[in-house]
């Protein structure tokens, strides 16, 4: 007779080997009844970046498969997103005039602005997010208004460059977008753009809150994309350090206090600990996987070091963290690839 080892834990009796055996759940019929986590298309957030510069789509060579657009194409791109299945996406500019002050990045004729224009006048029905923040626009490339400090240093001055992302939203709302998503991690930055957009009438217009930013080295690729490499100094005085764990929830809990209708997270991979953290809030939190992650995945699939396969694991693995959406440069690929398989899947449809 076999022996049989009974746990009382609580009110739950688990029983042990060989009475239970998890390779029961692993055969193949079993296992699709079972899975925890789905990847759906309606997860996904597909980043694009626009570039006033040109007329034709610019291939991003640290990011094979990614393209500036001019906005002229910004319907297309969009109907053709929409096609496919995706939802949303995140726009970023790249302006053909950069100075002090971004004062191009609230020009109603901006690149962004004419972008968005674009696209919700061809798909009513894309949600479109815009990326709210100056480096793109200021020829210094910091995240706002730099002020002078002894020892003939500059520093970003945080509330300054506050009434500049208030102007920068409304700019994007009276565009026509559906959300912002503020990234320069500004102290007060989500209340003061509440405050501006509602004073303004765009109280239905979101805000996803970069609000778990870490200064990280896989930003690399994305300055190439656009254009936002800084002339001096880094962005470590205002993102967070990626050794913490407490104050990425902090930053999350005050985004969430100020009036934040998403938490994103960013660089997504190396942060599932932070997308767990924060979904205490009960506000859905966004997973952004960077240019750098998409880079190291291309490589190494384009090398043969690494199957394709990585690239569905990279994302469940978000949404297993917690994660409701995830950004995804990998977008277009993998909504092709759960449509195509969409019969084993009915909840995704
Ligand atoms: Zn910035």
């Amino acid at each position: 007779m076999k022996e049989r080892k009974i746990i009382y834990k609580a009110h739950v009796h688990m029983s042990m080997f060989p009475i239970t055996r998890m390779r029961r759940y692993r055969r193949d019929l079993i296992r699709p009844l079972v899975q925890e986590t789905h990847l759906h298309k309606e997860d996904l957030i597909c980043p694009l970046f626009f570039d006033e510069a040109i007329t034709a789509p610019l291939p991003i060579s640290s990011m094979p498969g990614q393209y500036r657009y001019p906005a002229s194409m910004a319907g297309k791109v969009a109907e053709n997103l929409f096609s496919l299945g995706i939802r949303a996406v995140l726009l970023f500019g790249i302006p053909k005039q950069k100075d002090s002050l971004a004062t191009s990045a609230y020009d109603p004729k901006g690149i962004v602005q004419c972008a968005v224009f674009e696209m919700k006048k061809t798909v009513p029905n894309m949600v479109v997010i815009t990326d709210l923040c100056a480096c793109e626009y200021t020829e210094h490339g910091h995240c706002g208004i730099l002020e002078p400090e002894p020892n003939n240093k500059y520093e970003l001055a945080n509330d300054s460059s506050l009434t500049l992302m208030n102007t920068i939203a409304i700019s994007h709302a009276q565009a026509g977008a559906d959300m912002v998503a503020p990234s320069s991690m500004l102290d007060g930055v989500v209340g003061s753009i509440r405050d501006a957009l509602d004073n303004s009438g765009y109280t239905k217009v979101c805000i996803m809150a970069y609000s778990s930013k870490f200064a990280s080295a896989l930003y690399g690729p994305f300055r190439e994309a656009a254009d936002s490499g800084y002339s001096f100094g880094d962005r470590k005085g205002y993102q967070a350090p990626v050794a913490n764990r407490n104050e990425a929830y902090r930053e999350s809990e005050l985004d969430a206090l100020e009036g934040a209708d998403f938490l994103m997270v960013k660089p997504a991979g190396w942060s599932g600990d932070i997308i767990s953290d924060i979904c205490a809030f009960n506000i859905p939190v966004v997973a952004y996987q960077v240019s750098g992650e998409y880079a190291m995945i291309m490589a190494a699939c384009e090398k043969g070091w690494l199957e394709e396969d990585v690239i569905m694991e990279s994302l469940i693995s978000l949404k297993r963290a917690g994660a409701s959406l995830i950004i995804t440069y990998f977008a277009e690929e993998v909504v092709k690839r759960i449509t195509g398989c969409s019969h084993h899947d009915t909840n995704s449809q």
